[in-house]
């Protein structure tokens, strides 16, 4: 997450400041997600991982589809990737459970 958008977080009403310190971290239990910025931050580390893991299951059933257009279909690498990055900038996001994500809501 750049410092751009965190400070954007940072600024949002909507976040009680600091909660995140006075917690257990039993996010699947607690009553204060919608007001938690780090929730917030961990939500969008996890859809940014699962958005790209949907886009190389995409591009693979493209690929599947029209082996003779691997050259065409050059997103995979790019994705893999930008995925690696992501784990290593939030090597956390996997662990982050979220109802809908992970779990049935
Ligand atoms: S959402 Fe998770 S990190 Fe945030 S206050 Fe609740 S338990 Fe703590």
């Amino acid at each position: 997450m750049d410092k751009d958008r965190m400070d954007d977080l940072a600024r949002d009403p909507r976040f009680i400041p600091g909660i995140y310190n006075y917690c257990d971290r039993w996010c699947e239990r607690c009553a204060f997600t919608s007001r938690c910025m780090n929730y917030a931050m961990g939500e969008e580390e996890k859809l940014a991982i699962i958005g790209i893991e949907r886009s190389m299951a995409a591009w693979a059933t493209l690929l599947r589809r029209f082996p003779d257009h691997e050259d065409a279909i050059f997103s995979l690498g790019t994705l893999k990737r930008l995925l690696r990055q992501v784990e290593t900038a939030f090597p956390n996001a996997r662990a982050f459970q979220h109802p809908g994500f992970d779990t049935i809501a």
